[in-house]
């Protein structure tokens, strides 16, 4: 048998669970309907409306991963015919794509080159060429490329033509600003494992009134009954009425992971975030290598870094997992075999954790050929430390 040892997870997700998390699930399993449960699930809920800056009553987890989200706010905000406009510059906002077209929804797709941002004008384009489109949806952090998407007018544009505004924050909520009612967004959903240091399991997201009601005015329910919001919310929200057995243990981890966060404060969070990715880049670039996203657009949570020519990034990756237990994630879709991903988020952004995977990667590169003085990058980044103390 295999047995799971630890490892330092840099990848693009899952995160290291906190110490804290880890303990919280060996709480005991309470039923569901129990109402010492149902004290837990109030807690969570308005935990996760502190973190995602919002007053949105219809703020739960759904039990799922972050797909299990994203289908959520697809399925429950389209019906067949609406038409729904998604900025796509990476491989998460192709599934959001791929999710929406299976709601029977028109899909109109407004494309950017994988590593850019989707722009303004773009979306504006395709708002007027689309008059009463319902849904514009956007990733904030792209995973597959390390871009984090700006909200604020794209927001504005969908409020202006009446569309609802869906954001993907997998990849960033608890590590990247993320003012939800600020922003006017009407849709947004997270995963677990990630800025939030839980395991992979649990989805959270939030809706609006606004969306709310749309949701309600359905000419047909969702065609998942499982993610149907309306149901959930009255479970979770609105009557303690059975929808399916919660799973206790993960949302114990939820709660602390949430507690977790708020304790350190979300200002503070995303301030480590910004202090630990810096370090991470200045050791990059000394290392002489490249980020993946231009340097107004990059994500505090996951950073692209190119390899240099004719090394191959998946030899990269499985050396820095093999000699060093390092977990991180390879390119996906044009950079497949050319980039390493490199996620520093929740638990696992931590200056050490800089520290090591600089130096580590300093000396793969060294025994794949590539001639760079191996410790610049631990230097560098160092000095980044130094300035901010
Ligand atoms: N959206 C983004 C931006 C992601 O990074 C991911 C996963 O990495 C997902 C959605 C899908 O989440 P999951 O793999 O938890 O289902």
């Amino acid at each position: 048998m295999t047995e799971p040892t630890p490892k330092t997870l840099l990848g693009p997700g899952p995160s290291n669970v906190h110490p804290r998390v880890y303990a919280s699930m060996s709480g005991p399993v309470l039923s569901h309907m129990d109402p010492d449960f149902w004290a837990i699930m109030d807690e969570t809920v308005q935990l996760l409306r502190e973190v995602f800056q919002t007053g949105n009553g219809l703020t739960l987890p759904i039990s799922g991963t972050g797909s299990a989200g994203m289908e959520a706010a697809l399925y429950n905000s389209l019906e067949p015919g609406d038409t729904i406009i998604v900025g796509v510059a990476g491989f998460f906002a192709s599934r959001i794509a791929e999710i929406a077209a299976r709601c029977d929804a028109n899909v109109v797709k407004v494309e950017a080159e994988w590593g850019k941002v989707v722009t303004p004008p773009a979306i504006d384009e395709a708002l007027a060429a689309n008059p009463g489109a319902k849904v514009v949806a956007l990733v904030h952090c792209e995973t597959s490329t390390g871009v984090l998407q700006p909200l604020e007018e794209i927001g504005q544009l969908a409020r202006t033509c009446g569309a609802m505004f869906l954001v993907d924050s997998v990849a960033s909520l608890g590590g990247q600003r993320l003012p939800v009612d600020e922003l006017g967004i009407d849709i947004c959903y997270s995963g677990s494992q990630k800025s939030l240091s839980c395991p992979p399991g649990l989805a959270p997201i939030t809706m609006s009134p606004r969306a709310v009601e749309a949701m309600k005015s359905r000419n047909s329910p969702s065609r998942s009954w499982y993610l149907d919001l309306s149901m959930l919310d009255e479970y979770w929200i609105s009557a303690r009425k059975y929808h399916h057995t919660a799973p206790a243990s993960m949302i114990y981890a939820l709660r602390e992971s949430l507690r977790i966060l708020l304790e350190e404060g979300l200002e503070n969070s995303f301030a480590r975030h910004q202090l630990n990715a810096d370090a991470l880049r200045a050791g990059v670039d000394a290392l002489g290598l490249s980020i993946v996203a231009d340097n107004a657009a990059r994500s505090n949570t996951v950073n692209g870094v190119h390899m240099p020519e004719g090394v191959d990034a998946n030899a990269v990756r499985m050396a820095l997992l093999n000699d060093y237990n390092i977990e991180t994630g390879g390119g996906l879709g044009p950079f497949a075999g050319k980039v390493v991903r490199v996620g520093l988020m929740g638990y696992s952004s931590q200056e050490t954790n800089v520290l090591l995977v600089l130096s580590a990667l300093g000396r793969v590169l060294n025994g794949l050929g590539y001639e760079v003085a191996a410790s610049v990058g631990v230097g560098a980044a160092s000095r980044v430390y130094a300035e901010a103390s």
